[in-house]
């Protein structure tokens, strides 16, 4: 037989396109339309639908960028339509090839009930059906004119990203707001060449299914008579029926979809406008989960919910039926989906104790899946809080946009580094954004690594950020596809039973050790250091309130401020979502997000202060306190306790430096400066030992260009570091405080249009050398790192994450190793010999790189740390980091890993000082082995005045020791992170008078519950 596949194929896309699609809609008469735009911000419901109009009319611009328009639509269904279904089609200007990422609307009838959402796929109103002919019409749509920031010529910078610099130029033409007669049976019909086109075009050419499918459509096209289409659809459509009929084969890949909008709780809108976007697709979600009785979907992030319910009631109500119905179903138990690289280990814990507790409270329904699809890496020390939280398996796709190594499996467990496993899935149709599309289907398939012994997988399906969801084209096409020959099967399914299933069939899944690094947007540990540096500030200012809150509840009576505390932190919880945290959302959001972060710093200050007064008593008593909540004792106050302050003798000395520069000692450390500001060297008194490589200068500021050739705020490509630029030349180098407590040199340069100045600080009986760096930042398209080659032959160096920390190689031996060029800390990063090790820790910066060198002059090794301070990245952000910035980074030789964990802490949470009565402040708990760290001290959020104490094994290693009291302890529970008695703690928990014996696995955490005797 002749060849004529491509000849057919071509005529289907051309008649589907010119013809059968357009008939859906084969009768139309347009609707009057008229406006209001609101001033501002958007405004209330009711006074949106109540404010006064202007004429409008289809092709007039809309919408200057950022402001809301309230549209009104009205006209008569035509006499002659009775009987027909009727619809109206509401074009705001869409480009529906960009679903989501530009205007958007909501549909309300005139008594303030929502209809729908109206976004670039889904632009149909149903109106009547069938019509009875001659009724009215009148609808009201909020319209808002979000501009497009990420659009066909992508990542040029634009002033749109914020409402201050975007102007009021419109930027929307109505496009068609019509009445319409919808033929249900062409677009059955377009669905059903939709399907079985795009089946085909996967299926082999030698293959017979291909061919039975091309001649079906032929004869399907056959007969349509292209004058009439919907005269001839129907027609058409029976010569599909068999092909449609044929029935997948038994090995056929199974597809859990689940109807889902991956919505992005701030990026390239503000915050105030994602609480619209939820609002439109879960308007849009519950419409079609009444019109469609097989479909389902899922929403996450417990933020969201909480902001429907508070700004938009009425579509609140029409959720919590629909999840009552069990067909709308929260998903994923976190307070948002966060970054998990940087927050810290109680944040990555609190996520899930309120995101959890919240579907708790409004559903009664408890999440066992961590659903993550969109972030960016995560964290080796992430599956023991997901188990600790209460839940037990994973699913994200983000993986998938490594840019170098593909992953090996698709379901596998998960291992952390304390040992813990998660049951964990990457949805093979790589990406969250499912639209049923034959090829999406395929590749899903084709792409599964785990076939012949596993045969699931899960597919979200449905157009995110403001697409508005699923749409029912995609579930008239999942229909067509649920058992269908030649296709992977789907159906529609609940992430739980996805999960339940996958598991039970495969029962010794690959095991996966250690962090899942992505392997792209490496520079989102560093762009927008003022955000980041807000959520440092905000958690550690967050422990020390709860824990002399705490403290002072138990011992003066003072209220906890429980609703305070919860309200904070679930604006940080909120404020490390996977584009604020990481620095990738517009100009506006940032700026909001410092503006707000100030706010809580203020707030938790004076909760701070208030408990201090209240421990410390009087201020007329005179004794000055020192208030330390740090994990470990120092300068002989106790860890979580207080006590006079006692002055050091304090041996510190500077003197100047042969050829220039100067040497700081204070008898642990020896520092020499050199005439350019630059360590030369760092000796460690006790071991004797150099911490600076030979021939080599510390504290050394790198300048390389920055432009990565995609996404810029998020991408740092390797390319960068082919050149780069020393900042050598010293505006001055001086003495800033000579002793005997502390001694301190400054270092002031200047490169390009920006200034830094440095102190390097020693302080009495610290081991320590102090780098604060002040940059006044005005580089474009730069990045700014600073260096520490250190004298250390290593394979591998530890960095802090979540309870704990994980290694990582030096070298490049592998794709992999060369893949991770870029890498998170939180307070530490540490690199040692057998006996002796260096610690480098920071309570400012996430990002940094380790690299190493063979001398050729004496064969050591050069182990170089640097850290990430700036960016300057111009999109979507055209001015990010700009101005000034603080930064402190530590130089510690001589520790162990014990010391890096003490030293962090400690430059992170400074002691506080108070003027009081009070003699002393003796800690609620005490540990006496020094791995095992106390993460928080609170009361518990139930209000029943129970202490709640988490503590973790910090050193990777085995540890006992014994937690004491200082109160008449009444019983000791172990709990989850939801603070409810758990027996999912392997380590020994045992009570033991006013106190609990604890013998922990390498980086276990558990939750006490303590209740002092009453
Ligand atoms: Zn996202």
């Amino acid at each position: 037989m002749h060849d004529d596949r491509t000849l057919v194929e071509a005529r289907l896309k051309r008649v589907l396109e010119e013809r059968i699609r357009p008939a859906v809609y084969p009768e139309s008469v347009p609707l009057t339309v008229s406006v209001w735009t609101a001033p501002g911000e958007p405004v209330p419901v009711a006074e949106g639908l109540a404010a006064p109009r202007s004429p409008i009319a289809v092709g007039d611009a809309w919408g200057a960028p950022w402001s809301t328009s309230w549209l009104t639509v009205a006209g008569t269904v035509p006499e002659a339509w009775a009987g027909r279904t009727v619809e109206a089609l509401i074009d705001l200007g869409f480009d529906a090839n960009m679903p989501g990422f530009q205007c958007e609307g909501l549909v309300y009838r005139p008594d303030g009930s929502p209809v729908k959402g109206l976004n670039p796929q889904n632009q149909w109103v149903r109106i009547a059906a069938p019509a009875a002919g001659g009724e009215p019409v009148l609808l009201h749509v909020e319209a808002a004119a979000n501009p497009v920031i990420l659009d066909y010529h992508p990542f040029l910078p634009t002033e749109l990203g914020d409402k201050e610099t975007a102007g009021d130029k419109p930027q929307y033409r109505l496009a068609r707001m019509d009445l319409a007669v919808f033929d249900e049976t062409v677009w059955q019909l377009v669905l059903d060449l939709e399907v079985l086109g795009e089946l085909m075009a996967e299926l082999p050419a030698d293959g017979a299914r291909r061919w039975e499918l091309l001649r079906a459509v032929e004869r399907a096209l056959d007969a349509i008579d292209l004058q009439d289409v919907n005269g001839t659809a129907a027609a058409a459509r029976a010569h599909l029926v068999e092909v449609l009929a044929a029935p997948a084969v038994p090995s056929a890949h199974r597809i859990g979809a689940i109807g889902h909008a991956h919505i992005d709780s701030a990026w390239l809108w503000p915050l105030r406008e994602t609480v619209r976007k939820v609002a439109r697709t879960a308007a849009n979600m519950t419409a079609l989960l009444e019109d469609e009785p097989d479909f389902l979907y899922t929403m996450s992030q417990a933020q969201q919910f909480a902001w429907i319910k508070e700004h938009r009631p009425e579509v609140y109500a029409r959720v919590k039926k629909a999840v009552a119905d069990g067909r709308f179903v929260p998903a994923g138990g976190m307070w948002v989906e966060s970054d998990t690289n940087m927050p810290s280990s109680e944040a990555m814990a609190r996520q899930f104790v309120h995101g959890k507790r919240f579907f708790l409270a409004e559903f009664g329904i408890e999440n066992e899946e961590a659903w993550l699809p969109d972030t960016f890496g995560f964290t080796g020390g992430l599956p023991q809080i997901i188990r600790n939280a209460g839940s037990k398996w994973l699913l994200t796709q983000k993986i998938s946009w490594s840019q170098i190594n593909k992953f090996p499996h698709h379901t596998f467990l998960w291992e952390g580094i304390d040992g813990t496993r998660i049951f964990t899935h990457f949805p093979p149709v790589d990406t969250y954004n499912c639209s049923m599309k034959g090829s999406e289907i395929a590749h899903a398939a084709r792409n599964f690594k785990d076939k012949g012994v596993a045969r699931h997988s899960l597919a979200p399906t449905g157009w995110g950020d403001g697409g508005g969801g699923t749409t029912r084209e995609m579930v008239g096409k999942a229909a067509r596809l649920r058992d269908l020959e030649g296709s992977a099967a789907v159906r529609w399914q609940r992430p739980a039973e996805f999960f339940a299933e996958a598991e039970a069939e495969y029962p010794k899944p690959p095991v996966w050790v250690g962090e899942l690094y992505l392997e792209l947007h490496r520079a989102t540990l560093t762009s927008q250091a003022r955000t980041k540096q807000g959520n440092r500030r905000s958690e550690n200012l967050l422990r020390e309130t709860e824990l002399w809150c705490a403290t002072a509840a138990l011992r003066t009576g003072l209220a906890y401020p429980y609703e305070r505390l919860d309200r904070i932190w679930k604006t940080v919880l909120l404020h490390q979502f996977h584009d604020i945290l990481p620095g990738s959302s517009i100009a506006w959001v940032h700026r909001e997000a410092e503006a707000t972060y100030a706010g809580l710093a203020a707030e938790l200050e004076e909760l701070i202060g208030a408990a201090q007064r209240a421990l410390a008593g009087d201020p007329a008593g005179g004794r000055e306190l020192v208030f330390n909540g740090a994990p470990h004792g120092r300068s002989a106050v106790p860890a979580g306790g207080a006590a006079v302050a006692v002055a050091g003798p304090g041996d510190c000395a500077v003197t100047a430096r042969e050829g220039g520069g100067f040497v700081l000692d204070n008898g642990l450390l020896r520092v020499v400066v050199d005439g350019d500001g630059l360590v030369v060297s760092a000796v460690d008194a006790a071991s004797g030992r150099e911490a600076v490589a030979p021939g080599a200068r510390a504290n050394l500021l790198q300048l390389h260009p920055d432009f990565p050739n995609m996404w810029d705020a998020w991408d740092v490509d390797q390319f960068y570091r082919n050149t780069v630029t020393d900042l050598l030349a010293a505006d001055e180098v001086a003495v800033h405080a000579e002793g005997p407590a502390e001694v301190a040199v400054r270092v002031a340069r200047s490169f390009g249009s920006s200034t830094v100045t440095q102190t390097l600080t020693l302080r009495a009986g610290s081991g320590r050398l102090d780098i604060d760096t002040e940059v006044d930042w005005h580089e474009a398209e730069k990045f700014l790192k600073l260096a520490f080659p250190l004298d250390v032959h290593t394979e591998r160096y530890a960095a802090e994450t979540q309870f704990g920390h994980q290694f990582r190689p030096t070298h490049t031996n592998t794709s992999w190793d060369a893949a991770k060029f870029e890498a998170c800390n939180h307070r530490f990063v540490h690199l040692a010999e057998p006996g002796w090790g260096v610690a480098l820790v920071t309570p400012s910066t996430y990002g940094h790189d380790v690299t190493r060198a063979v001398r050729a002059e004496d064969g050591g090794t050069t182990t170089t740390v640097r850290f990430s301070l700036l960016r300057a990245p111009r999109f979507p952000d055209p001015r990010t980091d700009q101005g000034r910035h603080r930064f402190r980074h530590s130089l510690v030789p001589g520790a162990e890993i014990g010391d890096a964990v003490r030293e962090g802490y400690a430059v992170g949470l400074p002691e506080r000082r108070m003027t009081g009565s009070a003699e002393a402040v003796r800690p609620l708990v005490e540990l006496d082995q020094d791995a095992l760290v106390v993460s928080a001290v609170k009361l518990a959020d139930d209000g029943s005045g129970d202490l709640v104490v988490r503590v973790y094994e910090s050193g990777g290693g085995r540890a006992r020791g014994r937690l004491a009291t200082s109160f008449a302890l009444a019983a000791a529970v172990p709990c989850d992170l939801l603070e409810r008695p758990w027996d999912g703690t392997r380590g020994e928990v045992v009570a033991d008078g006013d106190g609990v014996r604890l013998a922990l696995r390498p980086f276990e955490l558990v939750t006490l519950r303590l209740t002092p005797a009453r």
